[in-house]
C-alpha cells in the first residue's frame, strides 16, 4: 500500500480551489509587462485599501516581534454590530471562519447542505472534515430556499447561504431568507456569508445582526478583503451565539489573525470616507459594464456585488483572447457554468479595457 493510500480518502476526494490568475503569473506567461495587466478576477478593491489602514499598517511595523492582541480589533466589531465581543470571532480570511464552523459542527456520518454554484469554499470546508456535501440545484442561477429546506436530512447541521452570492452575484430577498431561517429545525446551523454586504444599496440591506436574537443557529460571516480592500491580508469574521462562538473559537489557531490585519482592519472599519466611495465607484462601474455588457448583445445575471456573471459562446477561447491582451476575468466551468465569465467591476478606466478587450475577443 502507497502512502498515499493512508491518505483520509475523503480529503484525497476533495477538487483543489482555483484562484484567479494572479498579475505577476500573467507577466510570467505572456511576457506583458505588470503595469499593462487589469485584473479583474478577484472581486478585489479596484481602488487599492483606506488610506487610513495603509497608515496603521505602517504603525503596525514596528511591534511584529510581539505575538498578535485581537482586543481592539473585537471592540470595532462590537461597536460597529452591537454585540458583545464575546459573540465575535476573527478569521485569517473570512474562510478560515467558515472552515471553524464547519469544523465545529461536522464530521464523517454528517452532512451539509449547499446550492449549485454557490461558492467554492463550502463544498471545500464541508468535505475536508469528512461530512457528505448535498447539493441543491440552483433556481435561477440563485439558491433555491425551499428545495434547500427539503433537502435537509436528520444528519444535517449546516446549511451554507451567500447572499449575495458568489460567482453569479444572485441575491435573495429578505424576507425569503427569514422565512427560510423559520422553517430550517433550530439544531442546524444556518451560515449566511455576508461577504458582498457592504456593495448592497443601504435601502435593501436589512441589519441581520439583529436576526442573531430570533436565531441562535444563525452563523453571519464577513469580509475585509471587498469593499474593505484588505485581501491579502487576510481578515473576515463571523457573528453568533456566544456559546457557538465560544466553540469556533476553541478549534481556531490561537494566533490565527497576525499584527498587520488586525490594525489595518480596525482603521479600515472607521474610514467611512473610502467605503462609501468604494461603493459609488462600484455602483458606476456596474452600471458601465452592464450597459457595455449589452451593446455586446451578452446576457448577464442580475448583479448584487462587485462582479456581473455574463455568458458567451467559447468562454475557454475568449477568456484565453482575453488574457492576450492583459485582461484577466474568472472563468466559472469549476462552478458548473462552463459558458460564463465573471468580471470584477474595475476602476472607470480598467472597465473600459475589459469592455475594449471582450469586444476583440468576441
Ligand atoms: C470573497 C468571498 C469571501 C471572502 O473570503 P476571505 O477569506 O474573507 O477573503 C467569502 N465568501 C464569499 C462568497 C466570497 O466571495
Amino acid at each position: 500500500m502507497s502512502l498515499i493510500d493512508q491518505a483520509l480518502p475523503y480529503v484525497r476526494a476533495i477538487s483543489p480551489y482555483l484562484p484567479g490568475k494572479p498579475i505577476t503569473e500573467l507577466a510570467r506567461e505572456m511576457g506583458i509587462p505588470v503595469d499593462k495587466i487589469v485584473k479583474l478576477a478577484s472581486n478585489e478593491n479596484p481602488l487599492g485599501m483606506s488610506p487610513k489602514a495603509k497608515a496603521a499598517l505602517a504603525k503596525a511595523v514596528d511591534s511584529l516581534e510581539r505575538y498578535p492582541d485581537d482586543f481592539d480589533l473585537k471592540k470595532a466589531l462590537a461597536n460597529h454590530t452591537g454585540l458583545g465581543t464575546e459573540r465575535i470571532v476573527l478569521g485569517n480570511g473570512s474562510n478560515d471562519v467558515l472552515d471553524l464552523v464547519a469544523r465545529v459542527f461536522l464530521a464523517p456520518g454528517r452532512s451539509a447542505v449547499f446550492a449549485q454554484h454557490a461558492f467554492a469554499v463550502y463544498p471545500l470546508a464541508t468535505l475536508s472534515t469528512g461530512a457528505e456535501l448535498i447539493v441543491v440545484p440552483a433556481k435561477d442561477f440563485g439558491h433555491d430556499l425551499d428545495a434547500m429546506r427539503a433537502a435537509i436530512r436528520p444528519d444535517t447541521r449546516i446549511v451554507w447561504v451567500a447572499n449575495p452570492n458568489n460567482p453569479t452575484g444572485t441575491f435573495l430577498p429578505y424576507p425569503q431568507l427569514k422565512a427560510f431561517l423559520q422553517a430550517v429545525p433550530d439544531d442546524v446551523i444556518v451560515v449566511l456569508d455576508e461577504a458582498y454586504n457592504e456593495y448592497l444599496p443601504p435601502a435593501e440591506r436589512v441589519d441581520t445582526v439583529a436576526w442573531l436574537a430570533e436565531f441562535p443557529n444563525l452563523v453571519i460571516t464577513r469580509s475585509f478583503s471587498k469593499i474593505y480592500g484588505l485581501a491579502g491580508l487576510r481578515i473576515g469574521y463571523a457573528l453568533a451565539s456566544a456559546e457557538i462562538a465560544d466553540l469556533m473559537n476553541r478549534v481556531r489557531q490561537p494566533f490565527n489573525c497576525n499584527n498587520l490585519a488586525l490594525a489595518a482592519a480596525v482603521a479600515a472599519l472607521d474610514d467611512h470616507e473610502f467605503v462609501a466611495q468604494s461603493y459609488v465607484l462600484n455602483r458606476n462601474g456596474m452600471e458601465m459594464i452592464i450597459a457595455g455588457l449589452k451593446r455586446l448583445g451578452l446576457s448577464h445575471i442580475p448583479a448584487h456585488g462587485n462582479f456581473v456573471t455574463f455568458k458567451v459562446m467559447d468562454a475557454a477561447g475568449v477568456n484565453q483572447r482575453l488574457l492576450k491582451q492583459g485582461v484577466i476575468v474568472r472563468p466559472i466551468g469549476g462552478y458548473g457554468m462552463p459558458d460564463w465569465l465573471r468580471v470584477t467591476i474595475g476602476t472607470e478606466a480598467e472597465n473600459l479595457r475589459f469592455l475594449e478587450a471582450l469586444e476583440k475577443a468576441l
